[in-house]
């Protein structure tokens, strides 16, 4: 059989492609190595944050903002709740670049964005503590989702749709026949018109030549008060400190809240190099200060979990097909913050395998910015 579409990985943005595009029509089918959603990969530890306004670049605010509208689609269409709008609230000094294209892409974009000083986010919400000279932009519309059910719906959408799905299979290399492309796994070989590279992290071992790298990160989650709750309007967060260390966390459910740093981790080479938390130094401490200075409520570490970035030199993402094979696409390289675009990421996907132009402007996610780089 000849598949319209070959899916490699069907976490985040290859389950949600695999629904769009049997949606749409074809014949598709979705390849794993584990049984998604699964904590091998990049898209475990339940909660994920979407912002609007986005700090790492304006260019992404078009498609966060389909993104979002899909992920309330999803939910209509898999019944369990996926977003859950908390507002987000970022922290930054206010001369920071991350916190400037927050506001930027407001404007530009037209997005509800509240503009506080110090004062006034600590008289709002008195769990912050932060300098005087920061300030707190606030996006009532943003929040998080829930990352495993909404691939849970994807996965279950997609074979109601008569996605075939091969799980626990990895698939080793791809080659071409002429017009067809043959997908190799550990079992056997398949046959597509076009190819969906969304292997994540370790794409890496199928196209070695590919401008990632796997870093290992660690979230934990800790016990706090009742004020620091959801329930409580407590929202999400993004705080960047002057030195650029950035740090993320989520509003606690039942007094345990989860917090990250985004910078930082140590890169690997291969999957069973991602140590469990707690076997590095740092995986208990990072956040030990930002928590005592920002959040003097939060305290003890509950627990924590290991999980993989897949990161390009310039943390943007990698979007485009694989140079010399337009049959090919890749999504890759999302560099810690694509969890929220996976809806759109697959869409796009399912568009390019249907042979039609996608509406975003994808130039700055192209690979020939990697050569101009090094030029
Ligand atoms: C700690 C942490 C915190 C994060 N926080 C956020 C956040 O708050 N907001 C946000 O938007 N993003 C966040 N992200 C990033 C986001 O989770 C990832 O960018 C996103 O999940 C990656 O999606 P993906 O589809 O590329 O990869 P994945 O979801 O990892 O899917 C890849 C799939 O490919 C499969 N696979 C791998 N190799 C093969 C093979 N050879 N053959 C077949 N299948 C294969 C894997 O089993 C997996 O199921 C975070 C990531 C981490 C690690």
């Amino acid at each position: 059989m000849i598949f319209d579409l070959v899916v490699i990985g069907s976490g985040s943005v290859g389950s949600a492609a695999a629904f769009y595009a049997t949606k749409a029509g074809l014949k598709v089918l979705a390849i794993d190595s584990g049984n998604p959603p699964h904590d091998q990969a990049s898209h475990h530890g339940e909660t994920r944050l979407i912002r609007h306004a986005y700090g790492e670049g304006l260019q992404y605010v078009p498609m966060v903002l389909r993104a979002q509208q899909l992920w309330y689609e999803l939910k209509q269409l898999g019944g369990k709740r996926i977003m859950h709008k908390c507002g987000l609230i970022s922290l930054a000094p206010d001369d920071g670049k991350f916190i400037g294209n927050v506001i930027e892409s407001a404007r530009k974009y037209n997005l509800p964005l509240e503009i506080l000083p110090s004062s006034a986010v600590m008289q709002r919400w008195p769990q912050i503590n932060m300098p005087n000279d920061y300030i707190g932009v606030f996006e009532a519309d943003s929040g998080y989702l829930k990352c495993e059910t909404a691939i849970s719906h994807y996965i279950r959408l997609a074979k109601k749709a008569g996605c075939v799905q091969l799980f626990n299979t990895c698939v080793t290399g791809v080659s071409r026949d002429g017009e067809i492309e043959k997908v190799h796994t550990v079992s056997g070989e398949h046959f597509g018109r076009k190819v969906l590279f969304s292997a994540g992290t370790w794409l890496t071992k199928i196209l070695p030549e590919l401008p990632v790298q796997p870093v290992r990160k660690v979230f934990s989650w800790h016990q706090s008060d009742d004020d620091y709750n959801e329930c409580n309007h407590f929202p999400g967060f993004i705080v960047t400190l002057p030195n650029g260390d950035n740090y993320y966390g989520f509003p606690a459910n039942e007094n345990v809240l989860k917090i990250g740093k985004h910078n930082g981790g140590q890169s690997i080479n291969s999957a069973d190099e991602r140590k469990p938390f707690g076997e590095f130094a740092d995986d208990n401490t990072e956040v030990v200060e930002i928590l005592g200075q920002f959040f003097p409520g939060v305290g003890a570490c509950l627990f924590g979990k290991s999980c993989t970035y897949d990161l390009t030199a310039d943390d943007d993402f990698i979007i485009d097909t694989q140079p010399g094979e337009p049959n090919r696409l890749i999504i890759s390289g999302l560099s810690g913050h694509g969890f929220k675009f996976a809806s759109v990421l697959g869409e796009i996907a399912a568009t390019f395998a249907q042979g039609k132009s996608v509406s975003f402007d994808l130039t700055p996610f192209a690979l020939a910015r990697f050569k101009q780089n090094k030029a």
